[in-house]
């Protein structure tokens, strides 16, 4: 179900410009709108669905999130990050900083990271 005012949803609705890297059936990938690394891309699943766990419960939820790690792993590789290193980073509710309710990775790289995050 495409939630009317949620941002991913609107981006895949196209009533939101966004700078589409890939997308596929399932998946679209974006450039983050507030780039925290040289690259900073989202992978977003065209469902909506809140979080990571609620995307665990559904049918067939498992392998979906498998997809949507494997297509960002293939989206570093395909932008030269393989070599290097990069970070996929899940937040999920509040204390883990999520701000949009429509699961999402972030995929960042092409810098040094550090840890612990903010
Ligand atoms: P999170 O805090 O994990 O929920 O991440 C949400 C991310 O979405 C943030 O990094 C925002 O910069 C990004 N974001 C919000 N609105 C847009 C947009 N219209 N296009 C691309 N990225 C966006
Ligand atoms: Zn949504």
């Amino acid at each position: 179900m495409n939630e009317p005012s949620c941002v991913f949803c609107r981006i895949l609705r196209g009533e939101i410009p966004s700078q589409k890297l890939y997308e596929d059936d399932a998946t679209i990938v974006v450039r983050d709108v507030n780039p925290q690394a040289p690259l900073h891309v989202l992978v977003v699943p065209r469902e909506h669905v809140q979080d990571i766990a609620g995307a665990l419960q559904r049918q067939g939820g498992e392998e979906r999130v498998g997809k949507l790690f494997s297509t960002a792993v293939r989206i570093a590789a395909d932008q030269g990050l393989a070599a290097g290193g990069f970070r996929l980073v899940v937040n999920t509710g509040s204390d883990g900083g999520q701000t949009v309710g429509h699961l999402h990775l972030h995929l960042m790289g092409g810098r040094q990271m550090t840890w612990p995050p903010g």
